[in-house]
């Protein structure tokens, strides 16, 4: 960790960007509806995916622009090999002030505490249903086995344990109360996320679709809902306190038509590529550089290609159709 004061990264619409995240695998113990086709098979060959190496060292680059906020995902992160010693040698990495890590938490219980002592500080973990039946056509997993790594993220005492439930109408409309009452028990926030077009399958269809408004409503009828001024982080989730008195958060992606307006992260995809948005198809091939010898004032010169062309907003509204899925991105 770093006192000493750090660039700060403007994208061309003079966004403050200063959050990268790190897919570090396309590659998934589960098969999210919502994310991924269930027969799946076109993963990325192994040669094409950033060793740790290569990682650490665009990390390294990207702490010296400004970067200092930095999640691992993927698919899943915790199914990479090593994806633990990884993330100890991120958090020890000089000018890493915020680390995270996405998990559908199935494998997570084991390591919980080693990743907390490497410094993670929030873990987000999927969570769409508390109903088995329901998680297993959703998921192809089993729920116990996710509950059991979110009790041991709480155990282990992570500063802030984010459950995360996409919006599906007919699928967990009817458990939004429940999922906020678990995560209330548990200290954790909960975050309600409209489905966005990531992926091909029949899931993202119109009648699927629920807005982060009623959901609202249906919340705000059931457990009684006051707006929550203060920011968590800088995501783009807005914040409510329940009546239990927990916090739950509601991501608009597809409705909130300034969703993009404080975006500040970009994406780095398991085989190498800089994506400024999620909801476009625009990527930009830091592999190549990296892999062609190239020093690291080349390697710079692509994030900031990548800023200087960064989407004032998604193109979700736009008839978007999904290019590569979801993990082969990176949530
Ligand atoms: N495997 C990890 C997990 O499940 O948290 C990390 C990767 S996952 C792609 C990251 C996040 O993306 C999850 O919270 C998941 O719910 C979300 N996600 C995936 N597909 C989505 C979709 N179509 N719409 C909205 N969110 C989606
Ligand atoms: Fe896997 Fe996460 Fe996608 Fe589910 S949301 S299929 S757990 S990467």
């Amino acid at each position: 960790m770093t006192d000493s004061p750090r660039p700060t990264l403007l994208d061309w619409s003079n966004r403050k960007v200063d959050y990268l995240r790190i897919s570090i695998t396309d590659r998934c113990n589960e098969r999210c509806a919502y994310c991924m086709p269930h027969d799946l098979k076109d993963w990325q060959e192994r040669e094409e995916i950033l060793t740790y190496e290569e990682l650490l060292r665009v990390v390294r680059i990207a702490v010296g622009l400004g970067f200092r906020k930095f999640r691992v995902t993927g698919g899943e992160p915790l199914v990479r090999k090593d994806a633990d010693r990884f993330i100890e040698w991120l958090g020890a990495t000089p000018g890493v002030e915020s680390l995270g890590l996405s998990t559908n938490a199935t494998l997570l219980a084991p390591l919980a505490d080693r990743l907390r002592a490497a410094g993670v500080r929030s873990v987000n973990i999927s969570l769409d249903t508390l109903d088995p039946e329901t998680y297993n056509r959703l998921t192809r997993g089993q729920l116990e086995t996710c509950l059991g790594g979110i009790d041991a993220a709480v155990a282990a005492g992570f500063p802030q344990v984010k459950l995360n439930a996409v919006l599906m109408r007919g699928v967990n409309d009817h458990e939004l109360g429940n999922l906020a009452r678990f995560a209330h028990e548990r200290g954790a926030i909960l975050r309600f996320i409209e489905l966005m077009p990531v992926t091909t399958t029949e899931v993202l269809s119109r009648e699927n679709f629920l807005s982060a408004e009623e959901a609202r409503i249906l919340l705000g009828g059931e457990l009684g809902l006051t707006p929550h001024e203060e920011r968590l982080g800088h995501g783009p989730a807005v914040y409510f306190r329940t009546g239990l008195g927990s916090i739950v958060g509601f991501i608009g992606a597809m409705s909130d038509l300034h969703f993009c307006d404080l975006c500040n992260k970009i994406r780095l995809t398991p085989d190498g590529k800089i994506r400024p948005c999620l909801g476009n198809h625009l990527e930009f091939d830091l592999k190549a550089v990296l892999r062609a010898g190239e020093d690291d004032q080349a390697v710079e010169a692509v994030f900031r290609s990548a800023l200087g062309l960064k989407p004032r907003e998604h193109d979700f509204r736009e008839q978007y159709k999904p290019g590569r899925h979801m993990t082969a991105i990176g949530g």
